[in-house]
């Protein structure tokens, strides 16, 4: 399994019908890659090909370890359950996870990923030590265990190990389950050395804040000022109506307008679950230049609330879509409910579009494609020279893209039904998944079924 896809393959020309670029469908085009990376995209030879080209989806939120529960917090426990009684459940599990199975079902996860047109995932990874909070023997197992995850899948990786220090803004100790989370600075920085020298094309590593409730000031100071200053910093920041009222009262101001008042938040930051934002704040992250995380099927499985989509778009705001709790691996399921979230509250239709692009299709997929770059630190989101030689190949064969122009394609491809419609996908230049499959599914799906028994047990 190559390390870093492409290596030995030689240069290769890659000819598409219709190329997506960030200013629309180019017909006739194709690209050079060479060693993972496009090499030229200057081509305009007509091959008959008919392939519908897309470069390959970034997914900013994933906690992988959930894929493992998903559809098992359904069961109504008390009238009032919510975020907070789900996450006692989320933790009961949690605590069930080793090296060998968190390996397994990221594995699970990542193919299923890449099958649905996902080529990179941000790792928001805090599931460091054992169930009892001791380090492992080798204090980074859990996250080699993803990092080998997405190697042996083929998915390119930001993983972003979480600093977890305090159970609530007050300063409080971490709960017994929240005890393998956790890390002193020192500790915290060091796993970030160790992992850093593993680094290479198709594995960053930036750097996580669990939340505002969950790092003290001081420490947040301490780390921001030890990382690379290229690193990737994420934060979840206002995800929940009661910690924003904790933000509140303990430090002066919510979430997001401490955070931008305190820290030199820039295109470095993503910011996830940021749900509720005043105008302010909404105005003020889209001049930071950080990029929201949203996950619209997760935040509506936990009842988060609805992102003020419309306003951030007049703001100017940089965003993606992130799975996140993994109960939708669907990156057209996320685009479609974050605009259907926004016409079920306003009662409007064709909500998410910018001057110039009346396709609410195309307007989310260019913001999902133009957040890659900053939120992971890879080099993606277009196939132009030097990016990274990551592609989905439409279905073209399929019946929803019967009469399909460069008009509708991307439309068609988000509001029309549940086929998926990703065929072919490579990551640095090999083919991870034809035909839909990944090419180690059932290997992988032997070993998650067996992970599963063992989590069970
Ligand atoms: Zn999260």
């Amino acid at each position: 399994m190559p390390r870093s896809a492409g290596e030995n393959a030689g240069m290769q020309t890659i000819d598409a019908a219709m190329l997506w670029t960030p200013s629309g469908w180019r017909g006739d085009a194709g690209f050079d890659i060479d060693a993972g990376r496009v090499r030229a995209q200057d081509r305009a030879q007509p091959t008959g090909s008919g392939h519908w080209i897309v470069p390959g989806l970034p997914n900013l939120h994933s906690h992988a370890f959930q894929r493992a529960m998903a559809g098992l917090a359904e069961h109504q426990t008390n009238p009032e359950d919510s975020f907070w009684t789900w996450r006692e459940t989320m933790y009961r599990f949690a605590a069930r996870f080793d090296p060998d199975t968190l390996h397994a079902v990221a594995a699970q996860l990542y193919a299923e990923m890449l099958e649905a047109g996902y080529t990179t995932v941000c790792e928001f990874h805090y599931l460091h030590h054992a169930p009892d909070g001791r380090p492992y023997a080798d204090p980074a197992a859990m996250s080699r265990a993803l990092i080998s995850a997405a190697r042996d899948t083929g998915i390119r990786l930001t993983l972003l190990p979480v600093l977890y220090m305090s159970g609530g803004f007050d300063g409080r100790a971490l709960s017994e389950r929240q005890q393998r989370f956790g890390h002193g600075i020192d500790d915290y920085l060091r796993l970030l050395d160790t992992l850093r020298r593993d680094e290479h094309d198709g594995l960053r590593i930036g750097c996580a804040l669990h939340s505002l409730r969950a790092v003290p000031a001081e420490a947040m100071r301490e780390v921001l000022a030890a990382l690379p200053g290229d690193s990737p910093v994420h934060i979840h920041i206002a995800e929940q109506i009661g910690e924003v009222q904790d933000c509140i009262s303990i430090r002066g101001a919510p979430p997001v307008e401490w955070l931008l008042a305190n820290a030199e938040v820039d295109a470095r930051w993503t910011l996830v679950h940021a749900t509720h934002l005043t105008d302010e704040e909404v105005q003020g992250i889209a001049n930071s230049g950080a990029t929201v995380a949203i996950c619209p099927t997760t935040e509506a499985n936990l009842g988060d609330g609805l992102f003020p989509l419309r306003a951030y778009l007049d703001a100017g705001g940089a965003w993606g879509i992130g799975s996140d709790s993994q109960i939708s691996v669907s990156p057209i399921e996320e685009l479609r409910w974050l605009e259907y979230g926004q016409r079920l509250a306003t009662r409007h239709r064709n909500i998410a579009v910018l001057p110039g692009t009346a396709s609410v299709g195309e307007t989310l997929l260019r913001g999902t494609l133009a957040s890659g770059a900053n939120a992971t630190g890879h080099a993606i989101g277009s196939l132009a020279d030097k990016q990274c030689a990551d592609w989905i190949v439409l279905d073209s064969d399929a019946p929803q893209f019967a009469g399909v122009t460069a008009h509708d394609a991307v439309d068609r491809w988000i509001f029309s039904g549940n086929r998926n419609l990703v065929r072919d996908v490579h990551v640095a230049g090999t083919q991870v998944v034809a035909e839909g499959r990944h090419r180690d599914r059932d290997a992988i799906a032997r070993r998650y079924r067996a992970a599963i028994e063992t989590l069970s047990g």
